[in-house]
């Protein structure tokens, strides 16, 4: 029903969210790839796009429209039943979701080809049997329903887990605030990785799966939302996201400092060789950067190199912070309905974070609109690089 090898991708060059150039890559990439989207005709095709909040697709940050209306134009001339599901950061309820949809085009996209959104806001749980991490999840109600999913997922670099891709996308099938219940529940990066890969394999698990991954223009920098857009050009489909990241964070340069790939590999959910991975289409080293941007957060290299004492204290104490930029903050306080420890207050329209309390998960830059939040590096992170 879907890939006929889950260690196959299909990679191709690509330049242009033009939808007839998407729509012919895609339906090349299923092809090479033995996916047949008449197989679910008459069946309930969710597409799962990257909303993280409200934000143009020009910024590099979300799934662009055309990238959308390509797929579900694909799916619907198979006869299949299309609709449009995610969960972006603040609240799941109906105004929330018109508001992002609205903003980051989807909403007219999803008209123009004339499929319907998801503006419920059911939640169903499921078992993670298999989890690590984790024993169970409450989900968005659509993934549940759906026959299959397709992860629209974008190549960027992120706060906390330094790249996020295939994998971490699903993450927007956790309903709205309880997502930032996640981060004060796995506040250690280690933990906070670890549920969402028992997260992506419980979904991977629950029904067939393809995920296309948009690196045409992805973000680097102080991604996923305040980054600056990267031009990568090109676009991975596999139904894998494991083995999609793993080689995703080769092409960007990210190989062996992406936590959650690491996680992964170690679990042997991931291919440990790269030569595991049989890419069809492109040549993935002709397609390869050496100089895509780490967020301002990226420490891991040099907390490595600390000695691991006090129980991991002295590395939490060095862990980047977040810093309120106050001639950009205007007080919206989106930061502190997003902090999951609740270490932020908004005094005389500004905001102020209690750093004492901080988990250095950068929820707070991630759902920033202005850019105001900037990450302080401690001087001896900065001295070791
Ligand atoms: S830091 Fe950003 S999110 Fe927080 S109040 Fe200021 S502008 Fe709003
Ligand atoms: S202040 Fe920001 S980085 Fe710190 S816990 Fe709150 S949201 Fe996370």
């Amino acid at each position: 029903m879907t890939c006929a090898d889950k260690n196959t991708v299909a990679l191709h060059s690509c330049d242009s969210y033009d939808e007839a150039v998407l729509k012919e890559l895609i339906l090349k990439s299923f092809d090479e790839l033995g996916i047949h989207p008449a197989d679910y005709r008459g069946k309930q095709v969710m597409l799962k796009p990257n909303l993280v909040r409200r934000m143009d697709a020009s910024q590099g940050g979300t799934t662009h429209p055309n990238m959308l209306a390509a797929t579900a134009m694909i799916f619907m001339e198979a006869g299949a039943d299309v609709m449009v599901a995610e969960s972006p950061g603040g609240p799941y309820n109906a105004a929330a979701l018109k508001l992002v949809y609205r903003g980051c085009g989807i909403e007219a996209a999803a008209e123009r080809v004339g499929i319907p959104i998801c503006y419920g806001s059911d939640i169903i749980s499921h078992p993670c049997p298999k989890g690590e991490f984790i024993r169970s999840f409450n989900l968005i109600k659509p993934t549940a329903d759906a026959d299959l999913i397709v992860n629209l997922c974008k190549l960027k670099s992120h706060g906390l887990t330094k790249m996020t891709a295939a994998v971490k996308n699903y993450f927007g099938c956790v309903p709205g605030v309880e997502k930032v219940e996640m981060h004060a529940r796995f506040p250690e990066r280690r933990d906070f990785c670890g549920m969402l890969i028992d997260l992506c394999r419980m979904i991977t698990d629950m029904k067939p799966t393809i995920s296309i991954l948009d690196a045409i223009v992805g973000m680097e920098g102080n991604g996923p939302t305040n980054g600056t857009p990267r031009k990568l050009g090109f676009m991975m489909v596999g139904c894998d996201p494991f083995v999609m990241d793993r080689l995703a964070c080769e092409m960007i340069g990210y190989e062996d400092t992406v936590l959650m790939v690491e996680m992964a590999k170690e679990r042997g959910l991931a291919p440990a060789d790269l030569s595991e991975i049989t890419v069809l289409g492109e040549d993935y080293k002709a397609l390869c950067v050496t100089d895509f941007k780490a967020p301002d957060s990226d420490a891991a290299k040099a907390l490595k190199l600390l000695p691991n004492i006090f129980g991991g204290r002295l590395n939490r104490f060095l862990q980047p912070k977040p810093a309120i930029d106050k001639p950009k903050c205007v007080g919206c306080g989106e930061c502190v309905r997003s902090c999951p420890m609740k270490t932020i207050e908004i005094k005389e329209k500004k905001a102020n974070i209690n750093t004492k309390n901080c988990i250095s998960c950068f929820c707070c830059q991630e759902l920033c609109p202005k850019d105001a939040v900037k990450i302080h590096k401690n001087w001896l992170i900065k001295v070791i690089g």
